[in-house]
């Protein structure tokens, strides 16, 4: 918060909370993306980071999960060892600065621990863009690490609500964007479509190459889920929300989350930030008014 010194009437000088009009403000320009696993961000946030990037933005990589269960080879502890170098290697790649992660796979549960650890983050960085996972999504670690985020963002000004380690608040607008669930389904199977579209057509070869740091994935996903390559799915999936996009060739999907507790106004930094490379969907935009 700005502070200034204010004269009253009286001559007295006091200090006093002092805000401008919010069209005279100008939006710091960083962000973060928190995955819960190595190569979630770049599966489906990565193309937005690096635009920011290039668009002189101050970039952020946070992976709460550190992979350990991604391995069928190594144990545990070998393989988060490996995988932090990977993501490492990865945020490089990415412009983004690096942060560590505090959670295994499988153990990322909404709890005060975590939430605090993740609250010193957010305190850190103070991010006025936030990229993570949707509210739901076909992976439990998925879903908790949203709501962790959504709270530990709703958090940031919150002096009342101790982070580990201990962060000073500060007060400023935050807004959050929710990438698309994979294979853009729900759990139960629904289509999800996108409230906003990104043009990663530009960064394309930054995400594979983001993502081919990833190289002990290539066999797991193989194994796991059929996966010939790792650079081939995320251009399908890239060139999926592109078809939906109508515009673009590739694309990231977004949503972004109601602004109560996070903002004063409702606003929408990525279209500012993006501008052409940024497509609001109007069908999703109209449908949200719809009453059930
Ligand atoms: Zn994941």
């Amino acid at each position: 918060m700005n502070r200034k010194q204010v004269s009253v009437d009286d001559g007295t000088r006091i200090s006093k909370p002092f805000r401008p009009p919010s069209s005279a403000l100008s939006v710091p320009k960083v962000a973060i993306a928190i995955g819960a696993h190595p190569d979630d961000i770049e599966f489906y946030m990565a193309g937005t980071l690096v635009l920011l990037r290039r668009a002189g933005w101050e970039t952020h990589y946070l992976n709460i999960g550190n992979g350990c269960c991604g391995s069928m080879q190594y144990d545990a502890r070998k393989t988060r060892r490996i995988r932090r170098d990977e993501a490492k290697r990865a945020a490089t790649v990415l412009g983004a600065h690096y942060h560590e992660s505090f959670c295994n796979d499988l153990e990322i549960f909404y709890e005060l621990k975590t939430l605090r650890r993740l609250a010193a983050v957010i305190r850190e960085v103070k991010p006025t863009v936030v990229l993570t996972h949707p509210p739901v999504d076909y992976m439990e670690d998925h879903t908790e690490t949203c709501r962790l985020v959504v709270s530990a963002a709703f958090s940031h000004a919150m002096p009342n609500f101790r982070s580990i380690p201990p962060r000073a608040t500060s007060e400023y607008d935050v807004t959050i964007y929710h990438c698309m669930p994979h294979s853009l389904r729900d759990p139960l199977r629904r289509l999800v479509m996108p409230g906003a579209f990104v043009n990663t057509t530009s960064v394309q070869a930054v995400k594979r190459a983001a993502l081919a740091e990833h190289q002990s994935q290539q066999n797991w996903l193989d194994v796991t889920q059929g996966l010939n390559s790792l650079g081939d799915k995320v251009d399908e999936m890239g060139r999926t929300v592109g078809r939906l996009s109508k515009k673009f060739q590739f694309a990231e999907g977004w949503r972004r989350h109601l602004h109560y507790g996070f903002s004063t106004n409702e606003v929408d930094p990525l279209r500012q930030a993006l501008g052409k490379n940024y497509l609001i969907n109007k069908t999703y935009e109209r449908n949200l008014n719809q009453e059930f």
